[in-house]
């Protein structure tokens, strides 16, 4: 998309790197942005609050729903529990790493779809990528396309889910927040880190080695 849509769009917003360059995205792209962040029970309450804060120096409406069923309806996931390790992979014979929230995406567009109908928005962002899913099923482009059509059924309505980083990797999610003006507001505000550290992050989880990894191939391709 190159031109600007006359329309509002509502971001699934995070406050991490990859839902941070989509609210930017969405700016660009729409006249009114609004985003919504969602409290899980995950480990670091700061998570929201960089979420809000980003949000409002954006000058988007932002919002938080408290959804923190999801971590009672399943148990063994690092993100809500404390008590687990994260691991960068998944264990030998599992289907998932720890650090998959069953139901996540799709509780979140679910209820954000609700949301931008009340709002009478028509357009939804996520900023899930199937290229570094990390085998997360509920990232997948064929999850987003078949809820689009459930949720279209479900409020006989006509949202479109757009997925700006659906085909890219880390790399070129970090040539698109520089493109979009916001490199080092994503590097040094945003929260990816599962240790809760902002920025470049703890540098050792998951999370980290994939967000340095993708940062240090784009700067190297700027050089
Ligand atoms: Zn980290």
């Amino acid at each position: 998309m190159s031109t600007k849509i006359s329309s509002s769009a509502l971001v699934v917003f995070s406050g991490g790197q990859d839902s941070t360059t989509c609210l930017y995205w969405a700016k660009k792209h729409f006249d009114k942005v609004y985003a919504l962040s969602f409290v899980y029970g995950q480990r670091h309450s700061l998570e929201v609050e960089i979420a809000e804060q980003i949000a409002r120096e954006a000058g988007v409406e932002w919002s938080k729903m408290d959804v923190s069923f999801i971590s009672q309806l399943s148990t063994g996931c690092s993100l809500t529990d404390d008590s687990l390790e994260i691991e960068a992979e998944k264990a030998d014979g599992a289907m998932f790493p720890t650090t998959f929230v069953p139901g996540r995406n799709l509780f979140f567009l679910s209820i954000a779809a609700v949301r931008a109908r009340e709002l009478g928005i028509k357009h939804l962002v996520t900023g899930v990528s199937q290229t570094d899913f990390s085998g997360y099923p509920d990232c997948r482009d064929s999850f987003v396309k078949s809820l689009n059509v459930t949720l279209n059924l479900a409020m006989e309505e006509q949202f479109v889910i757009h997925t700006p980083l659906m085909w890219i990797d880390k790399a070129a999610t970090w040539a698109l927040s520089d493109e979009l003006g916001v490199l080092d507001l994503v590097r040094y505000r945003t929260l990816t880190c599962y240790n809760g550290i902002p920025g470049d992050g703890c540098g050792h989880c998951p999370a980290c080695k994939l967000r340095r990894e993708g940062l240090e191939k784009y700067l190297a391709t700027k050089a």
